[in-house]
């Protein structure tokens, strides 16, 4: 029996996975369900898919219930505000229908859910608490029984302090502010980015053709004090930081929901019979949208680790074992370079954008405008971010 720990999307995508390598064919799913107020703010999320990720929902039945409420990315565009420089990456540049697909998280999770109802060798169970949180022990750590155990269970992941993994964690000092709102013009498809000096600010679109969701990184402090204004006033402020670019913005409903935003990076992928994926095995700052896909790539390769086994196992006749020390093994070795990658590569983004050095925004802004001149540049840098790679400006 496989076990997957963690009521989310990350959760709900690995029992699906899961579902098709049990012995014995049973997932015990461990997952609650949501609280529809997450302290972190999640439910406000959109989130922008990347097409791996859209490849993986198609190949697990979960995109015919979403592909209507998803909005295809055509265009980007990105700002850099003091001093003016523009760079637009179109979907046409990569050969690619779209950039990336934007879905709410209920939605998502919705789909996900739905799916794992149809499946029939999972069993939805409620929360699993590791009966010694600080026992440092993976086998402690498991619920009992289970070959392998998939800890989906978010950045605070109760299973990998109980099996004794560590972690590292980079404070940024920001928070992310999550608010949709309704625009004066259509948003036609098209993502924008603006690198202010106080500020990343983003405006992703919604399924509405007058509707984007907002993620606006700024200092804590200044975080704080935007949050507490109205709703209107917020808008308003917005509507500026965004130069008008969708017209008046109006609040959508709903409140504006703030994140701390911080890099975590467990010491280890799996230990024991214990393997982590998503939030519980590192985070990103959302300034590249990228912390759901970089779990997603998780999934893939643990997929990809267990296939290896079980055919390995097939040619020699034997019992397959999920939980294996070499699908352990492998699985570890397979992230092990990628995660950081992407980690490092989205951090030292965030250090290029927001840095304070004297004629670096002139370089930068320089710099996008030679890529805005060149169009094979363009396309390479959209065909770069899509896998994963993060290219500063
Ligand atoms: C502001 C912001 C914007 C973002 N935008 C994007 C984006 O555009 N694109 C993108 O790819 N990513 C984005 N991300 C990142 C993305 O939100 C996360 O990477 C993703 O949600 C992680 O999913 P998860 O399932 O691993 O963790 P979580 O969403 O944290 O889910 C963990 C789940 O496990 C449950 N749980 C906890 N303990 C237990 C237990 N003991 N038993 C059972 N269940 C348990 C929790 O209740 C929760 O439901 C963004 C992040 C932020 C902060």
């Amino acid at each position: 029996m496989i076990s997957v720990v963690g009521g989310g999307i990350m959760g709900a995508l690995s029992a699906l996975v899961a579902a098709r390598f049990t012995h014995d064919g049973a997932v015990d799913w461990w997952a609650p369900p949501e609280n529809p107020q997450r302290d972190d703010g999640a439910q406000a999320r959109a989130y922008a898919l990347a097409p791996q990720t859209v490849d993986l929902l198609k190949e697990l039945g979960i995109w015919t219930a979403l592909a209507d409420k998803a909005q295809p990315v055509g265009a980007m565009q990105v700002f850099h505000v003091q001093p003016a420089a523009q760079v637009d990456l179109l979907a046409s540049d990569a050969q690619l229908e779209a950039l990336a697909h934007i879905v709410v998280h209920a939605d998502l999770l919705a789909a996900c859910e739905q799916a794992t109802q149809y499946a029939a060798n999972i069993q939805r169970k409620g929360a699993f608490q590791p009966p010694d949180p600080l026992a440092c022990d993976p086998a402690a750590a498991c619920p009992p029984g289970s070959t392998l155990t998939i800890a989906a269970d978010g950045k605070d992941s109760r299973l990998r302090r109980a099996a004794g993994i560590l972690h590292s964690r980079r404070d940024y000092d920001q928070m992310a502010l999550v608010m949709a709102f309704t625009t004066e013009q259509p948003h036609g498809g098209m993502a924008c980015q603006w690198f202010r000096p106080e500020g990343i600010l983003a405006l992703l679109p919604l399924r509405d053709p007058h509707q984007v969701s907002m993620v606006y990184s700024l200092p804590t402090a200044q975080a704080a004090q935007l949050k507490d204004q109205s709703l209107q006033e917020i808008a308003g402020r917005i509507t500026q930081d965004s130069e008008y670019r969708f017209g008046k913005l109006a609040p959508l409903g709903g409140n504006c929901q703030a994140a701390a935003l911080t890099m975590m990076t467990a010491e280890r992928m799996s230990a024991g019979r214990l393997v982590l994926v998503g939030d519980a095995a590192h985070t990103v700052h959302p300034l590249a949208g990228y912390g759901l896909n970089l779990g997603v790539q998780d999934l893939l390769a643990l997929r990809q680790t267990l296939q290896t086994e079980q055919a390995t196992h097939a040619r020699q006749a034997k019992d397959f074992d999920p939980g294996h020390r070499r699908v352990q093994q492998a699985y570890a070795r397979s992230r092990k370079s990628q995660v950081p990658q992407v980690q490092w590569g989205l951090d030292i983004l965030w250090r290029v954008v927001t840095g304070e050095t004297p004629g670096l925004a002139g370089g930068r802004s320089m710099g996008m405008q030679v890529v805005q001149s060149m169009p094979q540049l363009r396309k390479w840098l959209v065909g770069s971010a899509l896998s994963g790679r993060a290219v500063p400006f």
